[in-house]
């Protein structure tokens, strides 16, 4: 096992390797085995006492999880970790490990659409209830906080309208109240921005989009200290929400090339949040690293570069943007993001059309709003799609 933290970023991302087999292979092999055999009785026993630490069933843990589990805790900074199914299972396993009924979650409102519907639809049943902050109000979150408040949970850059919030302030004030701090980190990526480092207590993130970067697995982690992530772990073992060891094994290879992703995805974002900033047709453009950004310095001291997502609103409303989808010829329309294709959507039709209209502007989605996740192809031809399309 590498020593943990020992060299950079890069570095353990590509040389963090738990086990070897017999066979000294170069490459992690892929163990797809839901179980593992013991020595002699003695063995068995110690193993389901948990006396020792070692792979006892692939619910609990598997050498190609623990593996993709190590190289995240070593890249967010986190003392332990879980693997998950999806980026929603750990959402859900980690805050239902947490919460007993009456308790309270404070969380901003723009949020992943599902996670929202785990608030709004189902914790209620179990007496969980929330309150939520819109981006704006971040100063005066204080007034929020209940006696039963527990968690105060955040994404950031924000999903579709990469809104910032500042993490140190949240940090600040999670720990002055006595709160555990949880943060999807998912937009930014273990790469661009580590929340430990600010106070969060838990950083979670849907390992579909930015980890794998290429569209082929759905996956989900949860790090952060040894004793939260424990009762995640008891909860999780239990009702099974494990990774597979085969999207796994995808994971711990993409997460090789992590930092060389999405350092062209940032690029190729500013670039196009740039040219889009000049055009005549667009009414307006948001990026958190271009200067325009109402909270470009927070970006800048917690985020090493922008992202991947760029929003922008078509002029001409919701008409003009429909006109401008169908034009599109090179970028795919879909619902996804962190992919090395570019993907483009609009939010007001698709990923946010169940919320109503007052809802949608609460989160900052107008009708003409447009969310670019630009991919690693050519700037120049990303750029000509758009182009084509907007005339
Ligand atoms: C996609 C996403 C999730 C959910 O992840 P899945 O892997 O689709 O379950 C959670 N949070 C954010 C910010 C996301 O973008």
């Amino acid at each position: 096992m590498t020593e943990r933290n020992k060299n950079r970023f890069e570095t353990n991302a590509i040389r963090t390797q738990l086990e070897r087999s017999k066979n000294l292979e170069h490459s992690v092999p892929l163990y797809l085995t839901s179980s593992f055999v013991f020595d002699d009785a003695e063995d068995m026993r110690a193993s389901f006492a948990e006396e020792k630490e070692r792979n006892v069933y692939s619910r609990y843990s598997n050498p190609n999880s623990s593996e993709f589990i190590e190289k995240v805790c070593q890249m967010e900074g986190a003392e332990a970790g879980f693997a998950f199914a999806s980026g929603m299972a750990a959402v859900f396993s980690t805050l239902a490990a947490l919460l007993n009924s009456g308790d309270h979650i404070l969380s901003a409102r723009s949020i992943f659409g599902s996670t929202h519907s785990l608030f709004t639809n189902f914790f209620p049943k179990w007496n969980i209830d929330h309150t939520y902050f819109k981006v704006d109000e971040i100063a005066s979150i204080e007034k929020l906080i209940l006696p039963h408040t527990k968690v105060i949970y955040a994404e950031t850059p924000t999903n579709p309208g990469v809104d910032i919030l500042d993490l140190d302030f949240l940090g600040q004030i999670a720990k002055k109240h006595n709160l555990i701090l949880v943060i999807d980190n998912c937009f930014a990526s273990p790469y661009l921005q580590q929340p430990i480092k600010y106070g969060a207590d838990l950083v979670i993130h849907s390992g579909t989009k930015l980890m794998d970067g290429q569209g082929r697995v759905l996956a989900g982690i949860t790090v952060g200290s040894k004793a939260l992530m424990d009762k995640v772990y008891r909860f999780s073992r239990i009702t099974g929400p494990a990774l597979s060891p085969f999207n796994a094994w995808v994971l711990s290879k993409s997460l090789e090339t992590l930092a060389v992703r999405v350092d062209r995805h940032c690029e190729n974002a500013l670039t196009l949040a740039k040219f889009l900033e000049t055009h005549e047709k667009v009414n307006w453009v948001r990026y958190p690293f271009l200067k325009s950004h109402p909270k470009y310095a927070v970006a800048k001291k917690q985020m090493k570069a922008g992202g991947c997502v760029v929003a922008f609103e078509v002029k001409g409303g919701i008409r003009a943007g429909q006109k401008f989808f169908d034009a599109i010829k090179l970028l795919s329309l879909s619902a996804n993001l962190g992919d090395s294709r570019s993907i483009i959507t609009h939010p007001a039709s698709t990923t946010h059309s169940k919320l109503s209209v007052d809802e949608r502007a609460e989160t900052g989605i107008t009708d003409g709003m447009v969310r670019v996740s630009v991919g690693l192809e050519h700037i120049d031809d990303i750029i000509a799609d758009i182009t084509q399309a907007l005339a």
